[in-house]
C-alpha cells in the first residue's frame, strides 16, 4: 500500500473529512484491520489565510512547498492538498517536489465523467468560483460550469472562512445555502459540486434533491483508492 501524504489544516475541520474517509475507503476495499499509511502536515491556517486575504499567493505556495517538501522526505508517495482554494499554487508546489500531487479537481472530473455529468453549479470561495484555475480546468475537460450570483458569492464565502473554518455550524447558514441550492434548480441545474471542502460539513446529500459532488469526499476516495490499486 501506498503513503498519502496530506496537506491538511486548511481547514482543520475538512482534515478530519480527509482521515475519516480515507481509512473507511480503505478499511472496505482491503477489509480485516486494514488501514491507511498516511502522513500528515497541518498547517497553521491563520499564516496562510494572512496572505490569501492579501492575495500574496506566492508566499502562500511557500508555506505549502515546505510542508510537501517534508512529506516527501518522510515517505510519501504522493501528495493531496486538503483544499480547493489552494490549488491556485497547485503547480508551484507539484514543481518543488518529485512525487506527484494529485489535484483536487482532477479527481472531481474523474468523477463527473464516469457519472456522465456535463454541467455542474460550482459552489466554493469566491477564489474558486471566480479565479480561473478552477473552472478552466472543468471547462477544458467540456463541463459546463454554473455560477451562483455575486451576492450569493459574497455571503457563501463570508460562511466558509468566518464560519466553516473555525468550527461554527450555523443553522441560517445551511439555509442559505440550501436555497442557493434550490434556486438553481428551479433554473434547470441537474447537480451541483462543493468546490469548497467544507460545505458537505454544512449541508449533506440528504439535504437536498439536487445531486451533489462533494470535492473533500471524491478527492479522498481517489487518493484511498490510488493507495491500494497502484
Ligand atoms: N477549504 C476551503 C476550500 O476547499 C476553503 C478554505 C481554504 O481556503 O483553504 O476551498
Amino acid at each position: 500500500m501506498k503513503t498519502i501524504g496530506l496537506i491538511g489544516g486548511m481547514s482543520y475541520e475538512s482534515t478530519v473529512t480527509y482521515y475519516n474517509v480515507i481509512n473507511s475507503t480503505i478499511n472496505n476495499t482491503l477489509g480485516k484491520h486494514h488501514s491507511a499509511k498516511i502522513l500528515m502536515y497541518s498547517v497553521d491556517f491563520e499564516e496562510i489565510y494572512y496572505f490569501m486575504q492579501k492575495k500574496d499567493w506566492d508566499n502562500a505556495a511557500n508555506i505549502l512547498i515546505d510542508a510537501a517538501r517534508k512529506l516527501e522526505k518522510g515517505g510519501a508517495d504522493f501528495i493531496l492538498i486538503c483544499t480547493n482554494t489552494l490549488h491556485l499554487v497547485y503547480d508551484k508546489v507539484q514543481q518543488s517536489v518529485s512525487i506527484p500531487l494529485l489535484h483536487i479537481a482532477d479527481a472531481l472530473i474523474g468523477k463527473l465523467k464516469r457519472d456522465k455529468v456535463d454541467s455542474v453549479l460550482l459552489l466554493g470561495t469566491k477564489t474558486t468560483m471566480l479565479q480561473h484555475f478552477y473552472t478552466d480546468k472543468l471547462s477544458c475537460d467540456k463541463i459546463q460550469v454554473l455560477l451562483p450570483s455575486v451576492e450569493q458569492m459574497d455571503k457563501l464565502d463570508g460562511i466558509i472562512f468566518d464560519e466553516l473554518c473555525v468550527g461554527n455550524i450555523n443553522e441560517k447558514s445551511k439555509k442559505e445555502l440550501l436555497s442557493v441550492m434550490s434556486s438553481a434548480m428551479e433554473k434547470g441545474v441537474k447537480a451541483c459540486v462543493f468546490g469548497c471542502t467544507e460545505l458537505g460539513l454544512l449541508v449533506s446529500k440528504n439535504d437536498t434533491d439536487l445531486p451533489v459532488y462533494d470535492t473533500a469526499i471524491i478527492h479522498a476516495i481517489t487518493a484511498a483508492d490510488m493507495a491500494v490499486l497502484q
